[in-house]
């Protein structure tokens, strides 16, 4: 990657950010301690031996313990039944120490995602899935909005960059990321009000949508699909996409990289967020922030 921005544009460090809001949290955990109340409770579930969802959940709960947080880790083999991971749920929706769960997705193929995303008690849903959450978003009503999105209006708005009126064009529609991210941006707060347009894989012509967008957000999936032919001068680009790609550069002989090709776009920008170091560790942080406040009851007594 190039980190010899041209002047002018600023790269958003979403490792720092992360960081600054992890030390936040740990010391209001240790406010709570001193005043006796209850420390926050994140479980995890993880289901089967997928080595990026291990990787993901581990560092979950490594963060977790970082801040002071309790953190559980529920291991499934992958075989396991649709009715078992149900029932794991039911008990932690009654487990009054438990503040706040995920269950990692992707599940294996014979566990439905939505069956099991609907099981979740919306009071505990620290991913911010449930249709309750989903519903409560879109009504602009106090929710657990989904970590990517959320971790992104916390990028947004510590680097205090201007939303409002602006022409903010989403790629991707996914239920966790595209979607929800689209409604925020499109909300009447702090962070949003924005015209949004929500592009995916039908949208035609979809370069006359980002040269007029003000802000672009890009999950889409797929390496180095944003180029700078596409972006105008001074935009906002927040780039989602974690793509493995085979590398020579590297020991391990892959690395990781979004869905903006950066070192040409970033010198058009205002602002971008890098790949790896710019969204990604934001979204635990959006995970931690939500579990501190379901543990304080403050979306739902
Ligand atoms: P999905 O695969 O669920 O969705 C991808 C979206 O991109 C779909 O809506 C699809 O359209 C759209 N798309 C695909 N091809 C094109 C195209 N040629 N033109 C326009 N749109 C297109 O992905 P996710 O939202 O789950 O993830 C997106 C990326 O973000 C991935 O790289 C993922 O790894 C990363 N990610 C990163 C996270 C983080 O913490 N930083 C968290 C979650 C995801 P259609 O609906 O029509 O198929």
């Amino acid at each position: 990657m190039n980190t010899n921005l041209q002047m002018g544009t600023i790269l958003i460090d979403g490792k720092k950010v992360s960081e600054e809001i992890q030390n936040e949290i740990a010391e209001e955990v240790k406010q709570l301690k001193a005043e006796g109340r209850k420390i926050p409770h994140l479980a995890a579930i993880l289901v089967g031996e997928d080595p990026a969802s291990q990787t993901y959940v581990g560092s979950k709960v490594k963060t977790c313990e970082k801040v002071g947080f309790n953190s559980t880790l529920i291991k499934f083999d992958s075989t396991v039944t649709e009715k078992e991971l149900l029932n794991k749920i039911k008990e932690l929706n009654e487990d009054d120490d438990i503040d706040g769960y995920i269950v990692q997705l992707p599940l294996p193929k014979h566990i439905s995602e939505q069956k099991i995303t609907e099981a979740v008690d919306p009071k505990k849903d620290a991913d911010g899935f449930h249709p309750v959450n989903v519903g409560r978003l879109v009504l602009n009503l106090p929710c657990y909005i989904s970590a990517t999105p959320y971790g992104i209006l916390q990028l947004l708005e510590r680097y205090k960059i201007e939303t409002s009126g602006k022409n903010c064009v989403v790629i991707g529609r996914s239920n966790i990321v595209g979607t929800p991210m689209s409604i925020l941006m499109a909300r009447n707060s702090s962070i949003g009000n924005c015209t949004v347009t929500l592009c995916h894989s039908r949208t035609k012509n979809l370069k006359e949508h980002t040269l007029n967008a003000d802000i672009i957000i890009a999950a889409i999936g797929k390496p180095d699909f944003v180029t700078a032919d596409m972006v105008k001068e001074g935009a906002v680009v927040i780039d989602v996409g974690i793509n493995r790609v085979t590398s020579t550069e590297t020991k391990s002989g892959f690395k990781l990289k979004g869905d903006v090709k950066f070192d040409e776009v970033a010198p058009k920008c205002s602002f971008i967020t890098p790949v790896p170091g710019g969204v990604g560790p934001m979204t635990i942080a959006s995970l931690l922030k939500n579990t501190l406040m379901a543990s304080k009851k403050e979306i739902y007594s």
